[in-house]
């Protein structure tokens, strides 16, 4: 996943309005215009944590009276005077706010965290003013309803629209007492929210199985016994070995090792993360949240959350969302089914005497694998170098879209971490299409899976602005100087996480708010998921997926199993998710009833008939997409949604000329990558394909079988809008 920046103005305020305040005045760097060449960079060599603070207050005070300039202008409102002037706002405090937001996610410590618990109930204060103040609401909604906006450009439609929904959801109809209610709603909820993912981060940071014993780690790879050889020895255990509370951690030692009694040991810890009962426990913070949420939603006349939430999605209610999730639950619980049926025959014929639990699902599987299709991830692993799959994403980025990735000399621009890496991407024409910086390995303080930020959005409004974007990973870094080897599901989410950054390369438009990845959140995963589809195809795996010592190509048989063995255990993987995002989508549909949400997913999941062999990926206590903020709350399924384009739109290309087809891909860029949020996602799709979305790639692309009739009106089409 990744993370969105604060909207210009739709997310941002001020405690006192300091009008007059010139742009000069803000002497911090952190709200300056950046320094440097590309259009200026993030000054990320001149960050101090002590100056966050103050920057974020000055940026809110600076925007407040920009906003007040507006919203008291005595011109009557008119596009120009009053979108366009919005969208001109704010840039100071969003300069200073990237850093900070970069800061939360990937250099958070005790004193960025006590600023983070300050300024998080500000900074949804500060939103609140804005989207709050009645004269620049009036202004908004007179250029919404005015007749003159048929004249605007199709973008500029799209744009007044965008503000006007955001401040109608945001409670600007309200009267003055439900106005003052949803503001400290929202305030409350931001403190919530920052409690709930710092109390995750610390049971990641601070949790650990620690092995002293060597035959302990029987079955495991090489490269997880460095990465827990090292792990022990940051923590002052040097000679043993820790398994540390993250998934990039826990994975690998359930997948591989075979003390079953350490396995179960480390899956308890790795799946009460944020459950414990102790200081870290989020179960009260969850209770309150989900009623603070109901209660705002009714204020703002939605029945629940959920509906508020879709509202504005491409999916447009919880009832679509469930309809797709339940088509797909059923054929995904019975292959696991026939996957537990697998795994415990062979675990019989091992003479293990267990029945499969949940600790033995990766480890396994991972027999079963072997069995069926001859295949052994630790085969696979030699051949995928980081190093040569980045390579692997250039060519890919080139051949698709024409871009060329050239690295930036060390020290030329400023990074946060000494171990980033930055690249210019230029078009065909040479000219700077934006920067792309690399953040892959795992450290304290840095939230753990992988996502894509965007540190500056493209945009032709007033100025020709070119994108900053970086992809963040998790990588174990390994020796010094020894190339890092990955999993193979790792290479698949660096493809992903790529896929995001190449939808903010590409995008092309007027507007900063309507660019790039600031599309509706079911839409977003779409584009990145698609490019995962890039990894297995001959032309990346015979250049890239290259033995580290040898240099040999992956061999051809070894990939002919890859794909043989394509759809396996798709059982668990579907139903390891969509287990989460139906309680998720459940858990927001309930309404203002006092909730206790460990019962509640325990009566969810019986009642859904979830195999007692699975935990959902995210346990609603650890569930940090949905309870560290808004964006993917009742908003998991966003990822289903958005495979259900992907599959299809895979098959455009295999339909065509293959993965590597000039004509579809040309159509991809101009009606998905390149248009950001100036059009309706369904349209864009539909102009890309020819047609609506079918749940019917999806199906096969996971293997399940494909319902005649039934399960085929779950389409993400666009009947509804
Ligand atoms: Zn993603």
């Amino acid at each position: 996943m990744h993370r969105y920046f604060v909207a210009p103005v739709l997310g941002v305020l001020a405690m006192t309005p300091l009008s007059g305040i010139a742009a000069a005045s803000s002497g911090s760097p952190l709200l300056q215009p950046w320094p440097g060449p590309y259009g200026g960079t993030p000054p990320f060599d001149a960050v101090h944590v002590a100056d966050f603070k103050p920057a974020l207050e000055t940026g809110m005070a600076e925007t407040w009276a920009e906003i007040e300039r507006i919203a008291n202008d005595p011109q009557p409102p008119t596009f120009a005077n009053t979108i366009a002037a919005l969208e001109a706002t704010s840039r100071a405090l969003d300069r200073a706010y990237i850093i900070y937001s970069i800061y939360g996610t990937s250099m958070s410590d005790d004193a960025y965290q006590a600023v983070e618990r300050e300024m998080e109930p500000k900074l949804a204060e500060f939103n609140d003013r804005i989207t709050q103040n009645e004269k620049l609401f009036a202004r908004i909604a007179a250029v919404y309803d005015s007749p003159d906006k048929a004249r605007l450009t199709p973008e500029q439609q799209r744009l007044t629209w965008v503000y006007y929904t955001n401040a109608v959801r945001a409670g600007a109809r309200l009267d003055a007492p439900g106005k003052k209610r949803v503001a400290e709603i929202n305030q409350r909820l931001a403190t919530l929210y920052t409690q709930f993912s710092q109390n995750v981060l610390a049971d990641e940071n601070e949790q650990a199985v620690t092995i002293a014993d060597a035959s302990a780690l029987a079955g495991l790879p090489e490269s997880a016994r460095t990465a827990e050889a090292e792990a022990a020895a940051e923590r002052g255990n040097k000679g043993q070995w820790a398994v540390v509370n993250t998934r990039s951690s826990v994975e690998p030692f359930l997948t591989y090792a075979e003390r079953r009694d350490l396995r179960e040991k480390v899956w308890r810890m790795f799946v009460d993360r944020g459950d414990s009962g102790g200081k870290t426990d989020n179960n009260a913070i969850i209770a309150e949240i989900l009623k603070l949420r109901a209660e705002r939603a009714k204020l703002l006349g939605y029945p629940t959350f959920a509906h508020w939430q879709l509202e504005n999605k491409m999916a447009k209610t919880p009832e679509r969302a469930l309809e797709l999730m339940e088509a797909v639950w059923t054929p995904a619980v019975a292959r696991v089914r026939e996957e537990v049926a697998d795994m415990q025959a062979i675990a019989d014929k091992e003479g293990a005497g267990i029945r499969i639990e949940p600790w033995d699902y990766r480890y396994y599987a991972e027999k079963v694998r072997k069995a069926k299709y001859d295949l052994d991830e630790n085969e696979i692993t030699p051949y995928l170098q980081l190093d040569k799959l980045r390579d692997g994403m250039f060519y890919m980025a080139q051949r698709l879209f024409g871009f060329t990735f050239t690295p930036l000399p060390v020290g030329s621009v400023p990074v946060y971490q000494s171990d980033m890496a930055v690249w210019k991407v230029t078009n065909p024409q040479g000219e700077l299409v934006g920067l792309w910086y690399f953040d892959p390995y795992a450290r304290t303080g840095k939230r753990s899976g992988a996502w894509m930020n965007a540190y500056r959005t493209q945009e032709r409004f007033e100025q020709d602005v070119k994108t900053i974007v970086s992809n963040n990973a998790n990588f174990v870094k390994g020796k010094p100087g020894e190339p890092v080897l990955i999993s193979w599901t790792d290479a698949t989410t660096l493809f992903h996480e790529f896929g995001h950054a190449l939808h903010g390369l590409s995008s092309s438009v007027q507007y900063p708010s309507l660019s790039g990845t600031r599309v509706a959140r079911d839409y977003v995963e779409f584009p990145s998921q698609l490019l995962e589809h890039w990894l297995s195809t001959p032309e990346i795996l015979n250049r890239y997926a290259v033995h580290y010592q040898t240099g040999q190509p992956i061999p051809a048989a070894l990939v002919e199993k890859i794909k043989r063995a394509e759809k396996f255990n798709e059982g668990f993987k579907t139903v390891e998710y969509l287990a989460s995002a139906l309680v998720d989508m459940k858990l927001h549909l309930a309404g203002d009833r006092p909730i206790d949400p460990d019962r509640f997913e325990r009566e969810t999941l019986a009642e859904l008939g979830m195999p007692h062999e699975i935990v959902m990926r995210h346990r609603t206590p650890q569930f940090t997409h949905v309870f560290s903020g808004d964006g993917y709350a009742a908003g998991y399924y966003s990822y289903l949604w958005s495979d259900t384009l992907t599959a299809d739109a895979w098959e455009a290309f295999t339909e065509a000329g293959g993965a590597w087809d000039a004509a579809v891909a040309e159509r991809l860029r101009k009606n998905v990558f390149a248009v950001g949020n100036t059009i309706d996602p369904a349209d864009g799709f539909r102009a890309f394909r020819g047609r609506d979305p079918d749940i019917g790639a999806l199906m096969r692309k996971r293997g399940f079988p494909v319902a005649r009739t039934g399960a085929a009106s779950a389409t993400t089409g666009g009947a509804q809008h």
